[in-house]
């Protein structure tokens, strides 16, 4: 495929055939077991989204005071609570931690704020060892790839590429049976806890009302992280809160079912604090710092609802363009959808190096029905597109602008002259086509001109009506 177009385009077009399947196929069973399991538990699961949202939202608006709140709680309880600005204060953090305990191996659970801050890289820098106890994301770390959706970081990849990426880290001979895959990487990473001097997770939520941190897993990981090590310390992004326990109950329910289509994740745990004294085991120490790195400019701007996200991936799983580009094309941590719209946000005010990012969308909507916080994604592509274009920002490899689309559609006669030359333009060789076409085609397919014109046809109907 042509390396033309948008950047997003030739990320795209970098994916093998049958990485773009996988990512396919995975998706949309991802997306019709959400929609099976959420429509047979509930009657109106709208209406959960809908006040899900509203929590969400409500928390945000008032986010000092449930920070506060937290921050207390969570000292009660016996925990260190850090903030940082940035990623650079948050990877520092994280290091001086380790540094005051002698720490020279972490293990980690999948964490999106870690990824996005490059904590596990900032630490091998600094003589940390730094392991991914996720399945999905201990094969991303092996292959120095990266994540291709939120929820499933491996969907691209097939059991023989993961075959293969074993075989090359000298663990055991090839062999692709999905039963000896996982028991190797069991038995790898059980070594691995036992020696690790601390455990570092992300937090799906945290209650400020009780400072409870409760974080979702399939694997148990995020337990053996905690029960092996004598140092917790959990990165999470200030937009993790929710004001009460009892909200958790809504939360959960809706992130299980729109992640994966379970009514529940295998493991749900609740933190409150450190070990207390009569507990036998867990970590003696636990630090929780969390982490602005530009979501306070967010929560000040006209995007701020995508603070919302739960990260549950069932707007990638229904995006059209998500199934055709994979996550790849998104170029950061967060992929479809909502990475459309959060990366841009993250790099800054008027994001140059993403600001193909929230073009890449048909507007669809269908990202807005499945969000189960009610995030309204469209729109906010629509706000991030108008403040692009009035900051000048211009994405690299741009097609040509709409405007001369639009003075062509709006003068009928040359509209008709057009529709035309449209027809006879399928017969012209695509090296001699106009360049604004080649641009855009060398990513698309043009679909062959069939049938007579929309215009005649309509004409010849009302000539033949009685
Ligand atoms: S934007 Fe909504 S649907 Fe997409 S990952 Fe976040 S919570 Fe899930």
């Amino acid at each position: 495929m042509s390396q033309r177009g948008e950047p997003f385009d030739r990320f795209a077009a970098a994916q093998s055939e049958s990485r773009r399947s996988a990512v396919r196929l995975g998706s949309k069973a991802g997306h019709e077991k959400r929609t099976e399991v959420l429509f047979r538990d509930y009657v109106d699961p709208d209406s959960l989204r809908r006040l899900a949202g509203e929590i969400k939202q409500h928390t945000l608006d008032h986010l000092d005071l449930y920070l506060e709140r937290a921050q207390a709680r969570l000292e009660a309880n016996g925990a260190q609570v850090h903030f940082a600005a940035d990623a650079e204060e948050a990877c520092r953090t994280v290091l001086e931690i380790l540094k005051s305990r002698g720490a020279k191996r972490v293990v980690k659970t999948k964490s999106m704020a870690t990824e996005e801050i490059e904590l596990g890289a900032f630490l091998e820098r600094h003589g940390v060892e730094s392991l991914e106890t996720d399945l999905g994301e201990f094969i991303v770390q092996l292959d120095a790839d990266k994540p291709s959706h939120i929820v499933k970081p491996i969907m691209h990849k097939d059991r023989r590429e993961v075959a293969r990426t074993f075989e090359g880290h000298g663990l055991g001979a090839y062999d692709d049976t999905p039963e000896v895959i996982t028991r190797r990487a069991r038995e790898h990473l059980r070594r691995k806890y036992l020696e690790a001097d601390a455990g570092i997770t992300g937090a799906n939520f945290i209650s400020a009302e009780s400072g409870r941190l409760v974080l979702v897993t399939n694997e148990g990981n995020s337990r053996f992280c905690l029960a092996a090590t004598r140092c917790h310390i959990a990165l999470v992004g200030i937009e993790k809160l929710v004001p009460r326990d009892r909200d958790l109950g809504l939360f959960l329910n809706l992130l299980g079912r729109s992640a994966t289509g379970q009514a529940l994740s295998v493991y749900t745990e609740f933190i409150s604090g450190p070990r207390g004294a009569a507990q036998p085991d867990g970590p003696e120490a636990m630090h929780v710092i969390f982490l602005d790195a530009g979501r306070s400019e967010i929560l000040a701007g006209d995007a701020r609802e995508i603070l919302r996200c739960i990260r549950c991936g069932a707007c990638l799983n229904v995006c059209p363009v998500y199934r055709q580009a994979s996550g790849h094309a998104y170029r950061g941590v967060y992929s479809g959808p909502v990475g459309a719209v959060l990366t841009p946000l993250l790099a800054g005010e008027h994001f140059p190096e993403f600001a193909d990012l929230p073009r890449a969308s048909s507007l669809c909507g269908a990202c807005n029905e499945v969000c189960p916080v009610d995030i309204p994604i469209p729109d906010l592509l629509l706000r991030l597109r108008d403040r692009g274009k009035r900051a000048g920002v211009k994405p690299a490899g741009a097609a040509p602008s709409m405007k001369s689309f639009a003075r062509l559609a709006s003068r009928p006669a040359a509209w008709r002259r057009a529709l035309r030359a449209g027809r006879l333009l399928g017969l012209i060789p695509g090296p001699l086509r106009p360049r604004a076409l080649r641009v855009w085609g060398a990513n698309h397919v043009l679909p062959p001109w069939r049938g007579g014109a929309f215009r005649a046809w309509m004409a010849e109907r009302k000539r033949k009506q009685p």
